[in-house]
């Protein structure tokens, strides 16, 4: 198997390492403690310098403006912008727009691709997806109480959602809504575009997550759709197609999230070694990185890294090549491998710098509160184990 990465990536990798490091990373100390709306004119800069540099919306469309990378070169990519939570959102790859660009570029008709494609991807817009719901569980989603019903031209959308991300800003929602309630579950709920300045789009609130409810795009909004009337050619693919939508964005976005979540333990882990060697913990100049159990843990996270790392790269390269369907346990495996791996190795860098590590003069109390949603959110580690566990036993059973 060849691990080698083209000349190319390491161009791209090597300037988007640059300028993480130069102009992301720096700017933490001020993002974590401040609204992320007050950040907009700055990240807003940021961004240009990014598309000057030829680096924006690496992942989208080139006949969209964006750099029409392949999944396991975006792999490597986000596992670069991972390094620091502004990462996704300063090179316009950022969830949930990722998703929503995927879906509408592969279902859209050309005038939804017209209103909403081509401003999403340019960034000039933002998105949200909105289909968990505050009284069924999101654990099973063909569970759903939303309901879109045709009324003449239109469909009347009523229900009412939560942790619906950055939809405070968002310029329409894509929602899962009930259009074909005779049909079996899988084939009777269609994906809808509303617009959030429809009336009867209500954004209640920004849901309280770890302490911070959050504004724009650093926010999970809690959303009753109440009579929201919108044209029935807001529907997006075919009627009653909603799940099968969804499988297809689920595939490649978890892809991107793992790699996120490694570029996060990358951090994690950095930060860890740098801060064992320097920590000075007797008399006589010991540093933390003499102790056993420090090193023990470096070790442990190195290898822990490197087999989630392989997983990923190996699954992306699979939906590649045998597509998101045939992939499925791939897929399944890494979502609560690396989710759990990045948990471990924050919380490991978190105790290495003792009380540092609780307070907010480091990015590791941020991803601890803000990461924690990984073993929960594109499906809970439980679920995950559940169908990866049963498809495996299935295969026994026809042998
Ligand atoms: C940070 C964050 C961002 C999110 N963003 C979005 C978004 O943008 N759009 C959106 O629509 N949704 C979003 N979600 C919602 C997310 O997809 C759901 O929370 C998730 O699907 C779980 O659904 P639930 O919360 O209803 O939990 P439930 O379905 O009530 O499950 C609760 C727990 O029960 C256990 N469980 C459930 N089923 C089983 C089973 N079969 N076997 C064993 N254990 C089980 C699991 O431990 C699970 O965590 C987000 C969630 C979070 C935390």
């Amino acid at each position: 198997m060849d691990f080698q990465i083209s000349e190319k990536m390491k161009v791209i990798l090597g300037m988007i390492n640059e300028f993480v490091d130069k102009e992301l990373i720096p700017l933490e100390a001020h993002f974590t403690k401040m609204e992320f709306r007050d950040g907009l004119e700055l990240f807003e800069e940021k961004r240009k310098m990014v598309k000057q540099m030829e680096l924006w919306a690496p992942n989208h469309p080139k006949e969209y403006g964006g750099m029409g990378l392949d999944l396991v070169e975006h792999g490597l990519v986000s596992e670069a912008l991972g390094r620091t939570p502004l990462g996704h959102y300063i090179f316009g790859c950022q969830a949930p727009d990722a998703g929503n660009i995927e879906i509408l570029h592969k279902y859209g008709t050309p005038e939804q691709k017209e209103k909403y494609l081509g401003p999403l991807v340019a960034g000039d817009i933002r998105s949200c997806f909105s289909m968990t719901e505050v009284n069924m569980p999101g654990s099973n989603p063909v569970m759903l109480e939303t309901t879109a019903v045709k009324d003449g031209d239109d469909y009347v959308i009523n229900g009412h959602k939560w942790y619906t991300s950055s939809a405070d800003g968002s310029k329409f929602a894509i929602v899962m809504a009930v259009t074909n309630p005779d049909a079996p579950r899988y084939l009777n709920a269609s994906m809808i575009i509303v617009p959030t300045d429809n009336p009867g789009f209500n954004l209640v609130r920004n849901i309280p997550v770890m302490g911070h409810e959050g504004s724009d795009y650093a926010s999970h909004g809690e959303i009753i759709y109440q009579s929201c009337r919108v044209p029935r050619k807001n529907l997006l693919g075919e009627e009653g197609h909603g799940f099968v939508i969804a499988q297809d964005r689920l595939g490649p976005g978890r892809i991107h999230h793992c790699m996120r979540w490694l570029g996060i333990c990358n951090r994690a882990f950095e930060l860890m070694c740098k801060r064992a060697n320097e920590r000075v913990i007797t008399p006589d100049g010991k540093t933390l990185a003499t102790q056993q159990t420090i090193r023990t843990w470096v070790a442990d996270s190195a290898a822990e890294i490197q087999a989630a790392r392989l997983m990923t790269l190996y699954a992306a390269w699979r939906i590649e090549t045998v597509g998101a369907s045939e992939a499925r346990n791939d897929i399944s495996m890494i979502k609560f491998v690396v989710a759990n791996t990045m948990q471990t190795i924050i919380d490991r860098a978190l105790q290495v710098h003792g009380g540092l590590g609780m307070s907010d003069d480091t990015i590791l109390s941020y991803f601890y509160r803000h990461e924690r949603g990984a073993r929960i959110y594109d499906g809970a580690d439980e679920v995950h184990r559940l169908m990866l566990g049963k498809r495996i036993l299935n295969q026994f059973q026809k042998s």
